[in-house]
């Protein structure tokens, strides 16, 4: 300050420099604790936070705002050992939550907040994307056309999903809905999809099993795992999908193809609905607060394919829904089928019959449908569904009688080697070549003569055959996506000489 003798041009400037003084700290940005328990604080004076703000607290702790009343505010608190009283002060940091985003997440695994828990030490990155984010519009994106290869052979001909889809696994415990999203995510090896797996509500155990089989196929290193486990507080299971789904974003508006899983959104309502009960809000039907639609609806409407001005990026999601004794129709499936753009219903019975992937042909549909399949695919494919039907009916109807007509013994036995041939273990997802000739072999109606329990032996026997002695096949459709009449013929040839080795070895028995 100037030395001056001059009273009254002290307190001039000291008027000056109060004037001058560019007020940083807004006294409504600086709160105070009036109550805390069970990961809510109620804050008293932070008058101007907005919904989803990240509030600070002492000790490192965090906050997001999740209610915003008359004279205070409820804040979900992160983490489990927090140690924050009433009375202590708080602060706002005009941010919303974020969490890192980049390639640096690509084969770790990390929490809701973007931390890794994988025990690998920092993830460098310097980007961060806040986890809500408004969905694309509708004129910044393009139609679903380009398959997204599950490797299943029963999903990739009958309900096919397209990059940028939405499609519920929805079936009870224990029907196989992880085996099927980790398969998916195993088959875009060298296909330059990334994957982000977001578990919610589960056991760490699983968790871990997860990324044990991930890392031995190979898989981890295109894939970013999102955890909350069962033993976390509701705000950070919460959060999981929502941060899960960011980190994907990002990827999608660099022009990538991402899929995600959501396992499960059902764990995912029920956490919500625990925080919204603890924040006092209303309950409404089956105790879940009144914008539980819209808590899935705003996290789905994200999945998309761009436009090829924005890149043409996209965005698959696998959201996993559990039923309770395969009703479709409780509150959360329903509202999920709505959002979703088709579902794949897993079957209690089928998957304890030994029929896997269990999935329901009848209830089990893509709302893309056919666009998102390979010509090839679709040609091969087309019948398959109503022969399916067809068995079903029929074998329903055999049940009453035992004299059978020559018509009808042959839907069956053409039905049982088609559902055989759909049968596929777990970890063994399929390349398109491979799909294709085993749904064409099924659909010719030359396996028709066979047990069904060799039907997999001479699918593995010409598999063999073809890597040995005609490898273009395979190579013509993963590549060309064509599959010519001159391929077909050698398919069943190399299929007629097989059978015929084997039928001369007394290997094979006749069906009847
Ligand atoms: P949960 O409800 O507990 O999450 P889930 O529906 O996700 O169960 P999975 O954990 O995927 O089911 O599978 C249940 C069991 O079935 C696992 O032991 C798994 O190895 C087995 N399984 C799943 N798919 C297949 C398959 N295609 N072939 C053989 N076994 C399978
Ligand atoms: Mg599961």
């Amino acid at each position: 300050m100037p030395k001056t003798n001059n009273l009254n041009s002290l307190s001039q400037i000291i008027k000056d420099e109060i004037d001058k003084y560019d007020h940083k700290v807004d006294s409504t940005d600086v709160g105070q604790v009036v109550s805390v328990g069970d990961c809510i604080a109620t804050v008293f004076g932070l008058d101007d936070a907005m919904y989803g703000e990240l509030i600070e607290f002492p000790g490192n702790a965090y906050g997001m705002v999740m209610n915003i009343e008359e004279t205070d505010i409820g804040v979900a608190l992160f983490g489990e050992n927090i140690t924050i009283k009433e009375g202590d002060p708080c602060k706002r940091t005009k941010r919303l939550v974020s969490v890192p985003v980049g390639d640096a997440l690509l084969g770790r695994v990390v929490n809701a907040l973007g931390q890794p828990i994988d025990g690998y030490g920092k993830i460098e990155t310097k980007e961060l994307r806040p986890i809500e984010v408004v969905a694309p519009e509708i004129m910044d994106r393009q139609s679903v056309c380009e398959p997204l290869e599950t490797g299943i052979k029963a999903i990739d001909s009958m309900i096919p999903i397209g990059k940028g889809q939405r499609e519920l696994i929805i079936g009870d415990r224990q029907t196989g809905k992880t085996a099927i999203a980790i398969d998916t995510i195993i088959n875009q090896k060298g296909k330059d999809v990334y994957c982000v797996y977001c578990s919610i509500g589960q056991k760490n155990s699983s968790l871990a099993q997860i990324v044990a089989r991930l890392k031995r196929f190979d898989a981890l290193k295109y894939t970013t795992i999102v955890g909350s486990s069962a033993a976390e507080p509701s705000p950070m299971q919460y959060l999981a999908p929502y941060s899960a789904t960011s980190i994907a974003e990002h990827w999608m508006h660099q022009g990538k193809n991402v899929l995600i899983i959501y396992d499960d959104l059902s764990k995912h309502a029920v956490a919500y609905r625990t925080l919204l009960l603890l924040l006092r809000r209303s309950p409404g039907r089956e105790a879940y607060p009144g914008d539980i639609f819209y808590l899935h609806s705003r996290l789905l409407e994200r999945s998309c394919r761009l436009s090829d001005e924005l890149g043409g990026g996209s965005l698959t999601a696998l959201p996993i829904i559990e039923t309770q004794a395969g009703d479709i129709s409780a509150y959360i499936p329903t509202n999920v089928i709505s959002i979703t753009d088709g579902q794949l219903f897993l079957n209690t019975d089928m998957f304890n019959s030994g029929q896997r992937p269990a999935i329901d042909s009848g209830l089990s549909v893509s709302r893309v449908g056919s666009a998102a399949q390979t010509k090839v695919m679709k040609s091969v494919s087309k019948d398959l569904r109503m022969a399916l039907a067809n068995y079903h009916e029929m074998l329903d109807f055999s049940r009453f009688g035992s004299d059978l007509d020559a018509s009808t013994k042959k839907i069956l036995t053409h039905g049982a080697i088609l559902t055989e041939v759909l049968k596929q273990k777990q970890y063994m997802p399929l390349s398109a070549g491979q799909e294709i000739v085993d749904i064409y072999v099924a659909q010719s109606g030359l396996l028709d003569s066979i047990n069904v329990s060799y039907v997999h032996k001479v699918l593995k026997l010409l598999d063999n055959s073809i890597r040995a002695q005609n490898p273009e096949i395979y190579d013509e459709i993963n590549n060309n996506k064509t599959f010519s009449e001159e391929s077909k013929n050698k398919v069943e040839e190399r299929l007629k000489s097989i059978l015929s080795t084997l039928k001369d070895n007394f290997i094979l028995e006749d069906s009847y």
